[in-house]
């Protein structure tokens, strides 16, 4: 995991019971309106907490404004990180930094509303889950192209990652503390959280809630940041488009034959130019050669990615010869 200091292991048994992460990037005008509703909710629950708010290198007065809330906001902690680092950084390195037993990542924007937060610790507490997903139950709020990019990335996350990729759930959701931990040894340096977390297999439950509007301020998601999560959602995940040119080579083979027989009729018929049969014969066959050659090399180049990522082959919930079994451990 990417994070280079104190990282020894959080959520000491004195510390908050739940831990709000809250990554914000050029968020002065949405972050007054954001703090003053979820510290509504967050005092209201009567539980020890931490907010635990990510500056990503902002360049306007986002983090002036969190350390002018925090001199009459206890429980509000700011980490500051060097630079823009991305949505995705910016959250792991909140969750990797939150102390609570449980921890909740939040947009800074309040379209993911605050209020659902109480509704997760229930679950997770009443029915012991380790994560409960916030579900948009309806994103008319959103463009019709976020909606349908949306849809789109969540259909093809599936098919990579399986079914147990939630449709609809970003990146507000909450984690316990067993699985920030299980998160934090995985070597894995840059993981796409809301791939990743449904990977781990926690037993896990959904919140749906309707997702807002942006309170204030504009989109920090240009489309050139999502064209670059849905790429790196997809190669993080799976070597499977290194396959592509083996199926290519296969398909060009295929095709080849059939071609390269309407070549010999020609040449038979003695319909053509000279030469052409031979020629497009060639070229059919070293193209298909060529592709699968390269399918080749992507089997070694998808082993050796996957070797380097370090995911482990499985993670052991539990093992009925260990002495005192944590709930659920990193192998
Ligand atoms: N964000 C961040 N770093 C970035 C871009 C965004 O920390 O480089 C934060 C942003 O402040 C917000 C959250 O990530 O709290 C989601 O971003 P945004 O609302 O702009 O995305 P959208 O809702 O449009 O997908
Ligand atoms: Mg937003």
């Amino acid at each position: 995991m990417p994070d280079s200091s104190s990282d020894a292991a959080r959520g000491a048994p004195h510390g908050p019971v739940l831990s709000v992460v809250v990554p914000m990037y050029n968020e002065e005008e949405a972050l007054p309106i954001m703090a003053h509703r979820l510290r509504a909710v967050l005092d209201g629950m009567g539980e020890r907490y931490e907010v635990v708010a990510v500056d990503d290198g902002s360049v306007d007065r986002t983090a002036e404004l969190v350390h002018e809330l925090r001199a009459d906001w206890p429980e509000l902690r700011m980490v500051r990180l060097q630079r823009n680092s991305g949505h995705q950084a910016a959250l792991l390195a909140g969750l990797m930094r939150a102390d609570g037993q449980y921890v909740v990542s939040i947009d800074a924007d309040l379209q993911d509303p605050p209020e659902v937060i109480p509704e997760m610790l229930r679950r997770a507490r009443n029915e012991a889950l380790d994560v409960v997903y916030g579900v948009r139950a309806d994103r008319s709020t959103d463009t019709a192209f976020k909606r349908g990019t949306a849809a789109a990335y969540y259909r093809l996350m599936r098919r990579l990652a399986g079914r147990h990729v939630p449709a609809q759930a970003g990146d507000f959701r909450l984690l316990s503390r067993a699985a920030v931990e299980t998160l934090r040894a995985l070597p894995e340096r840059t993981p796409v959280l809301r791939i990743v977390v449904p990977w781990l297999g926690f037993a896990s439950g959904e919140v749906s809630y309707l997702r807002g509007e942006r309170a204030a301020g504009e989109t920090k998601y240009p489309l050139s940041r999502m064209v670059r999560l849905a790429a790196d959602s997809v190669t993080s995940f799976s070597a499977a488009p290194l396959r592509l040119p083996t199926w290519l080579g296969l398909g060009t083979m295929a095709l080849s034959t059939v071609l390269v027989g309407y070549a010999v009729a020609g040449y038979l018929s003695g319909r053509t130019v000279a030469g052409w049969a031979s020629l497009f014969a060639a070229v059919l066959f070293f193209g298909a050669v060529q592709l699968l050659c390269l399918g080749l090399l992507g089997e070694y180049v998808g082993r050796i990615y996957t070797a380097l990522q370090g995911r482990p082959a499985y993670l052991v919930a539990e093992d009925s010869a260990d002495r005192d079994p944590a709930p659920r451990r990193a192998p």
